[in-house]
């Protein structure tokens, strides 16, 4: 048992997760950072150490794509500690291509970890939050607001989560319980590492949509080049952690913010079209 409040986060080898995890200890929190590979542990342990908060980070197993791995991380986060205040849905991957390109199979698979992957730790965390109060906060994306070409599976599973986590959140409220979701515009991070087949592979069977595709790169490769920093990132979450009053949506950035409000306000759609459009041309 721990006086210090709990939270378990996914997806702390690198990058939001990883930078999350130590800046929620640096506020005061047990913080269980879990990896669907815990031999990727390294960069994390060196962070936490730097950052001298050692003790109060503990390094567990979960994939989130993995059921009963998810219900032995949260039960051996309340055995350990006694009660879980938070649980942090961070993990996630991209997936680059339209549909014709990756095919339905792609769709399938990002839907299994970013968005089952959210409902199946939510699910197992609920009855422990209800316990303590606590809160749900899942890292979408802008993507998950704003829909953009050549990232509809990536953005189909974000939006699925903010339909889930929209819905959800008044029906947790009326057990104490608060929902929320956090929306980042481009990170740096390892995240364009995880896009899916290689660049080259992808032009290759772009087939009509060829200029388009190559045009998408040229026009939005920029982005990343603007990205926020990992950490600035993670203290819009740890924010959200600890606000007494946290928002149900919340942007990481200006610009996250901006494109976020062009499409809250697009009631017909042509917004967002004006917006994206000139990326393939
Ligand atoms: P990242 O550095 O690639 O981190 C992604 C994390 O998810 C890694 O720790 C990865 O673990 C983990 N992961 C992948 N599949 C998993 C699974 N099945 N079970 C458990 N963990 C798994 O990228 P990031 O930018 O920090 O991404 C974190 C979140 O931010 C994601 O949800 C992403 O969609 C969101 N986001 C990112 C950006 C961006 O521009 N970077 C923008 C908006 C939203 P491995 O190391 O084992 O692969």
């Amino acid at each position: 048992m721990t006086a210090l409040r709990t939270v378990l986060i996914t997806g702390t080898s690198s990058g939001i997760g990883l930078a999350t995890a130590v800046a929620a200890a640096r506020a005061g929190w047990q913080v269980v950072a879990t990896l669907r590979d815990t031999g990727k542990a390294g960069a994390l342990r060196a962070a936490v150490d730097e950052a001298g908060v050692t003790d109060r980070v503990r390094v567990a197993h979960l994939d989130v794509t993995d059921p009963a791995s998810v219900a032995a991380a949260v039960a051996d986060a309340v055995a350990t500690y006694g009660h879980l205040d938070a649980v942090i849905n961070n993990a996630g991957v991209g997936q680059l291509g339209t549909v014709e390109q990756i095919g339905v199979d792609a769709f399938r698979s990002v839907m299994e970890v970013n968005f089952f992957g959210v409902v199946e730790l939510t699910l197992a965390a609920l009855p422990h939050l209800r316990a303590s109060g606590g809160r749900v906060i899942t890292v979408s994306s802008l993507g998950g607001v704003v829909g953009q070409p050549f990232n509809e599976a990536y953005c189909a599973a974000k939006f699925a989560v903010e339909g889930f986590l929209e819905s959800l959140a008044p029906v947790a409220a009326t057990t104490g319980v608060r929902v929320s979701v956090v929306e980042p515009g481009a990170v740096a991070s390892e995240f364009v590492a995880s896009l899916g087949p290689s660049l080259p592979g992808l032009v290759e069977n772009a087939g009509p949509y060829e200029a388009a595709f190559k045009a998408y790169f040229e026009n939005t490769a920029g982005f990343f080049e603007q990205a926020q920093s990992s950490e600035d990132a993670a203290a819009s979450v740890v924010e959200v952690l600890t606000a007494p009053e946290p928002a149900f949506r919340v942007q990481t950035s200006d610009v996250a913010r901006g494109l976020a409000a062009i499409k809250l306000a697009d009631l017909d759609g042509s917004a967002v079209h004006a917006f994206t459009g000139p990326w393939l041309s």
